[in-house]
């Protein structure tokens, strides 16, 4: 099934032109979260309406998922972890190839955030893999450089280069200056953390010079990218001049980083400790613990207190390093055990949502079965027959239905009893699922109600359909019933019809002609089989 033959039904109300426009904006907002998360917030609130009153799935899940995505980047991952996981649900149940690859994107985001390197790797491998190479390129090369981003953290710098490079070359290719950017600033972020630092120096001279010729302002978190590459090979004086606008409370504010800035100004902060200016560093690290408090940093907060107790120690003053080295250790073990409880919360939000939709399958297919046989019920014969005509018609090969009566059953209810009644209707159902085992894929066997059942065969072939009633009318007929129901003999009587396969046959016509086929058998003497088979 492709995602376009998935879209729903036709929809009342909706024009061709105007679900082409509304696929046209999903197809652009989707492209927007890593750019952009505020706009993609905002313009896909209606597209999502839009999608759900008209009953188009597919494009509704993937505005979720926009929203999942968006979550992601305000920091909100159990809400994140629960979209994409219930997006993939839905994808892998319908079959939307696109969807599962765009779960996978968003899934593999928030596994690396709790610091599931493997799983993080596992998500982005798949999210590559499973996006069509006719996908827009800029949506491929997101797929790839956060793929390069998760071989990176997991140590694989080889393999996280190939991807970059692939990425990057794609990003000059289409001309996109923002990715291009995105794309640089990871490498170089991977190199200075795990890998080579000439090559973190190169591409971070590579994200300057860019900023430069686009006039695109570096932001807080790409500073701190060049400051790390520079700090990796002492180029302190560079670093610091870089992280500079840092200190400036208007330029943090107008970086509208989620954490206010203050990673990028305890990177300042410690590059000011190692060249000697502690006075500095200590009126921007309590701006720093400031931003933290305000903010709710927990793990930046962490950080500051070791930064303190550096501060501490290179002014001479031991006394307050180790106190405060102390509060520093105890912050951390707090984090640590903060950091799982937010992780295992996330991991119980997306079980929590498979479980729910579990569940609720399970329900689904509970209201279908009849609890006595277990077999479908006539709610199931009401949804099943009418799409297995339908695809009958498509194939050429009539579907036909037989209606089975048990003969003279009121007799067993009576000399025996209700309860061996039920027992024979049990065994019944058995043998019918028995013939459907036998029978071609798509056929099924049904309760209809009291001692009445129905088999749907999907391939009516005249004569295999003739011999599988017959043999399942002998079945019942030789079966060793006595000790359930003594000397009383058990039969049925079966009436069956099929055909012609064009037009789509009436589900109820069939079945009347297949009623009046079972009418005859019983007139005729009952315990055989009568068909309709054109
Ligand atoms: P015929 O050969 O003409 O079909 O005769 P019959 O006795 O089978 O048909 P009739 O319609 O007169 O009686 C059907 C009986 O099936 C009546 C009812 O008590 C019994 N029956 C219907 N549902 C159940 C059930 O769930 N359990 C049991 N034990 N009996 C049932
Ligand atoms: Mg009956
Ligand atoms: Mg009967």
């Amino acid at each position: 099934m492709t995602d376009v033959e998935d879209r729903g039904a036709p929809v009342v109300g909706l024009s061709d032109t105007d679900l082409a426009l509304l696929e046209t904006e999903l197809a652009e907002i989707e492209l927007l979260p890593r750019i952009d998360a505020d706009a993609a917030s905002e313009r896909v609130v209606p597209v999502l309406r839009k999608a759900r009153a008209a009953g188009l799935h597919v494009l509704e899940q993937r505005a979720l998922l926009v929203q999942g995505e968006v979550a992601y980047y305000d920091g909100e991952q159990e809400r994140a972890a629960q979209l994409a996981q219930s997006a993939l649900k839905w994808a892998t149940e319908h079959g939307s190839v696109f969807l599962l690859a765009r779960a996978h994107y968003v899934l593999q985001k928030v596994f690396l955030d709790l610091g599931d390197l493997s799983l993080g790797l596992e998500h982005s491998v798949r999210a590559v893999e499973l996006l069509g190479e006719d996908a827009d390129p800029r949506m491929r090369l997101d797929h790839i450089a956060r793929l390069a981003d998760c071989l990176g953290y997991n140590r694989d710098l080889p393999g996280a280069r190939a991807r970059y490079r692939q990425a990057l070359n794609m990003a000059v290719e289409i001309g996109d200056v923002d990715r291009e950017l995105l794309v640089v600033n990871n490498w170089s972020y991977i190199e200075a953390q795990y890998g080579d630092a000439e090559a973190a120096i190169e591409l971070s001279t590579r994200m300057q010079e860019l900023s430069v010729t686009t006039g695109t302002e570096l932001g807080i978190g790409r500073r701190d990218t060049i400051a790390r590459a520079l700090i990796r090979v002492d180029r302190l004086a560079e670093a610091e001049e870089v992280l500079e606008p840092v200190a400036d409370p208007e330029f943090r504010l107008a970086g509208r980083e989620g954490d206010g800035g203050a990673e990028g100004l305890l990177a300042l902060v410690e590059v000011q400790r190692r060249r000697g200016k502690f006075a500095e560093a200590q009126r921007n690290l309590d701006v720093c613990l400031r931003l933290c408090e305000e903010r709710n940093l927990g793990y930046v907060r962490v950080a500051v207190r070791q930064e303190q107790a550096e501060l501490h120690a290179a002014a001479g003053d031991y006394k307050a390093a180790f106190e405060e080295h102390q509060l520093y250790a105890r912050d951390a073990l707090q984090l640590q055990s903060d950091e799982r409880d937010a992780r295992a919360r996330t991991l119980q939000a997306m079980y929590e949502t498979s479980e729910a939709r579990r569940q609720s399958l399970q329900y689904r297919e509970l209201s279908l079965r009849d609890p006595l046989t277990g077999l479908y019920n006539r709610r199931f014969v009401d949804e099943e027959l009418p799409r297995l005509l339908a695809e009958g018609t498509t194939s050429g090969r009539p579907v036909t239905v037989a209606l089975l009566d048990l003969d003279h059953f009121k007799r067993v209810n009576d000399t025996c009893s209700h309860e061996v009644g039920d027992h024979v209707l049990s065994a019944l159902a058995r043998m019918l699922e028995a013939a459907v085992d036998t029978a071609p894929d798509g056929s099924f066997a049904a309760r209809m109600g009291g001692e009445e059942f129905l088999l749907v065969l999907s391939d009516g072939d005249q004569d295999a359909t003739t011999q599988l009633l017959e043999s399942l009318c002998a079945t019942v007929r030789d079966h060793g019933w006595s000790d359930l129901t003594g000397t009383l003999p058990v039969t049925v009587s079966i009436g069956a019809a099929a055909g012609p396969s064009d037009p789509v046959p009436d589900p109820a016509q069939l079945l009347g002609r297949a009623d009046a086929c079972l009418y005859e058998a019983k007139r005729s003497g009952r315990d055989r089989v009568v068909c309709d088979l054109v």
